[in-house]
């Protein structure tokens, strides 16, 4: 099949060759680039060698999981996918973890070209983000529940014997490799699939930083891996949901504050802080990003604004409209401010609401604008309309498959 889609006001090529994007879950570009350097990724470096390009661009804000999945699988900005943390306080005060496509706003190029016949497939790491992912009958599957189910719209009924493998735990470091050998070998009983979105979890990400050897063992298996894709004959796209960065002192102490407990200790009414960063894995990071909502009445803004302003480490705090403007939000999911940190400051609710006894390591965390710089990395030449853009370095995650299957793009042999 041939021929062009428009999802969501933007038109992609249908793929004639296999094609996947790989969400390397906090995979701040300093990864990549230092384990290049170092030589623990020979695949990605002879990719980038024979026509490949590695370049810097922007996640969405906040800088965290769900939002940015659903932005680079539908092309457009949360305000459009409605989508703008992992969890918000609806417009009726209830808190709501985002991870139902009831939420969702706009389908995914995935779930267009499914319909129009295209075979495509979602998979993975964390159970979390597959019903968001594989909203509109889109085949998707995850690691965290590979045991316990099958692909029947591909006519397979034990991922674990496809893989040849039993899935790991969730909180396992090779979790994620797992769902990139799971997407492989769907596509090697399907090989009529066009377009796969393989997402991953950011658990050794929040666990070790660039260079660490857990990074280093991390990064040499995807690469592996990237090559067994690429030996397929696979176009292939690199990107991060949001970068990663320490939130810590030099004696490992979390540098955190606690927005609830500084207001009130401040004699300043608010309704609720409200974390999107909050997710049922909450190991990771125990709730500690670098942005937060406040919800609170008019009158009390401008003085819960000169207490923040006044305090280390915070960077913006906008009111509703501006933020859902500059952050590109929907308006109506998120709080009366918006308050941002530096890239070692996490905010919370309440010192005694976040349990940070089982983390792994110390804390490193995302949210904020320091974790908006992504890789986009793409395995041939990009043509088309935002190659400028590209080279510039200005892109967004959310244009990488329009830079894939960009419909000027000449297809041909590798
Ligand atoms: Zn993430
Ligand atoms: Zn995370």
């Amino acid at each position: 099949m041939t021929g062009t889609v428009i999802v969501n006001g933007r038109r992609y090529r249908i793929p004639a060759e296999p094609t996947v994007v790989f969400t390397v879950d906090g995979g701040d570009p300093d990864y990549f680039t230092g384990a290049l350097e170092r030589g623990l990724m020979p695949r990605l470096r002879r990719m980038l060698d024979e026509g490949g390009e590695f370049r810097r661009g922007a996640s969405e804000m906040p800088s965290l999981t769900n939002p940015n999945n659903l932005s680079i699988v539908t092309g457009v900005s949360p305000a459009i996918h409605g989508i703008p943390g992992n969890y918000c306080r609806l417009e009726n005060g209830e808190l709501q973890l985002l991870n139902s496509p009831e939420f969702l706003r706009a389908p995914s190029i995935h779930a267009v070209l499914q319909q129009a016949g295209v075979l495509t497939l979602m998979v993975t790491t964390k159970d979390k983000l597959r019903l968001l992912l594989g909203n509109g009958g889109v085949p998707s599957v995850s690691v965290e529940r590979a045991a316990s189910t099958g692909l029947p719209e591909y006519g397979i009924d034990d991922l674990q014997a496809l893989v040849g493998a039993p899935a790991p735990g969730i909180y396992d470091p090779e979790a994620s490799h797992y769902a990139m050998r799971l997407a492989l070998a769907v596509y090697r009983a399907r090989p009529d699939l066009r377009l796969l979105y393989v997402s991953l979890t950011d658990r050794v990400q929040h666990a070790a930083a660039p260079g660490d050897p857990l990074a280093d063992r991390f990064f040499a298996a995807f690469d592996t891996l990237l090559g067994e894709y690429l030996d397929e004959g696979f176009t292939v796209g690199i990107t991060a949901d949001h970068g990663m960065n320490a939130k810590h002192d030099h004696e490992g102490n979390p540098r955190v504050h606690y927005l609830g407990d500084v207001l009130a200790a401040a004699g300043v009414p608010f309704d609720e802080i409200v974390l999107p960063i909050t997710d049922p894995y909450t190991r990771h990071h125990g709730a500690l990003g670098s942005f937060a909502w406040i919800y609170l009445p008019a009158q009390a803004r401008p003085l819960a604004h000169e207490v923040l302003a006044a305090l280390p480490g915070i960077e913006e705090i906008w009111g509703r409209e501006d933020s859902a403007t500059l952050y590109e939000n929907p308006v109506d999911r998120i709080g009366d401010l918006a308050v941002t940190a530096s890239a070692d400051t996490a905010l919370g609710s309440h010192a005694h609401a976040h349990d940070l006894t089982g983390l792994h390591g110390h804390l490193r965390s995302h949210g904020g604008r320091h974790e908006q710089p992504v890789p986009i990395i793409v395995s041939r030449p990009p043509t088309g309309d935002h190659v400028e853009r590209y080279r510039a370095d200005t892109l967004r995650s959310r244009d990488l498959h329009a830079l894939l299957l960009d419909d000027t793009a000449v297809t041909g042999p590798r």
